[in-house]
């Protein structure tokens, strides 16, 4: 088990034995290493999700350099969910949200909650290991721009604002169920630090130019509401990593750290 990373000591450590050419740029080519997972060599120009967030791939920025995420999410909006393709790897159960329900302003843009979904087991990884399943809340702003909140979960106790969705999870593919009272501001974790950049959809056709926000913190789910998820995907329906291709990550988050093998993000 490695020691904890403290990823402001990581960075400061590269900005002061990095080469003439990183500390000067401060930014690219913070990952000169071939890719760890993948066989395909990566493409200098590919910008793909999901991501193995490491701490030595990061550019770790100051908390005011970060713009603030302000969530205005509905604490009882009506979904429709469905199920888009059970047990195709690439298919999940989504729950479409009504305009109106939920919006998020970072810095000076307005971002519109159109749709969150899940995977088993998570898509992103930190530091190669993975949470056993991981929520992505897709935003559009006006110009069709996408910003994902990526929001980690791992198991512990019932979670109740998913309760409502995983007690009625349409198991059909192209089956719809209706669900109101939903909560969907507590599906934020309190702490909002973050890991951000620029990569792509995780399902065809993988457009890039996507905005991603992994948050650190996950929420927590029982191990009953996994199993109840997993049983329409039992082959998983996330895709691996990506290479980073010099990438710039940026965090407000000093401490994604490891608690007995799975990476806890901060558990309070
Ligand atoms: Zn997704």
């Amino acid at each position: 088990m490695k020691a904890p990373i403290d990823w402001l000591a990581v960075a400061l450590l590269v900005g002061l034995i990095g080469p003439p050419r990183m500390a000067a740029t401060g930014v690219d080519s913070l990952r000169v290493a071939g890719p760890r997972k993948s066989a395909t060599p990566p493409s200098s120009i590919s910008q793909q999700s999901p991501i193995d967030i490491r701490g030595d791939d990061l550019q770790v920025v100051k908390k005011q350099a970060v713009p603030p995420l302000t969530f205005h999410y509905s604490t009882h909006a009506t979904v429709d969910l469905e199920n888009t393709g059970s047990p195709n790897e690439e298919a999940t159960v989504r729950a479409n949200v009504a305009a109106g329900d939920g919006e998020i302003r970072v810095g000076n843009r307005v971002y519109r909650l159109v749709q969150f979904h899940f995977h088993t087991p998570a898509e992103h990884e930190v530091d190669e290991q993975r949470f056993p399943m991981e929520m992505h809340l897709v935003h559009k702003a006006a110009d069709s721009s996408t910003l994902v909140i990526g929001v980690f979960l791992r198991a512990g106790a019932a979670n109740a604002a998913l309760a409502p969705m995983f007690s009625q999870l349409p198991k059909q593919s192209g089956a719809h169920v209706t669900v109101s009272q939903v909560n969907l501001k507590a599906l934020i974790p309190p702490h909002e630090e973050s890991a951000r950049y620029t990569g792509s959809l995780t399902t065809p056709p993988f457009t890039e130019g996507v905005r991603w926000v992994v948050i650190a913190q996950p929420i927590v789910l029982s191990k009953g509401q996994i199993a109840a998820f997993a049983a329409l995907f039992p082959e998983g329906n996330s895709r691996h990593v990506q290479p980073v291709n010099g990438r710039h990550v940026a965090t407000d988050d000093s401490h994604f750290e490891r608690d007995e093998g799975v990476p806890a993000g901060r558990i309070h």
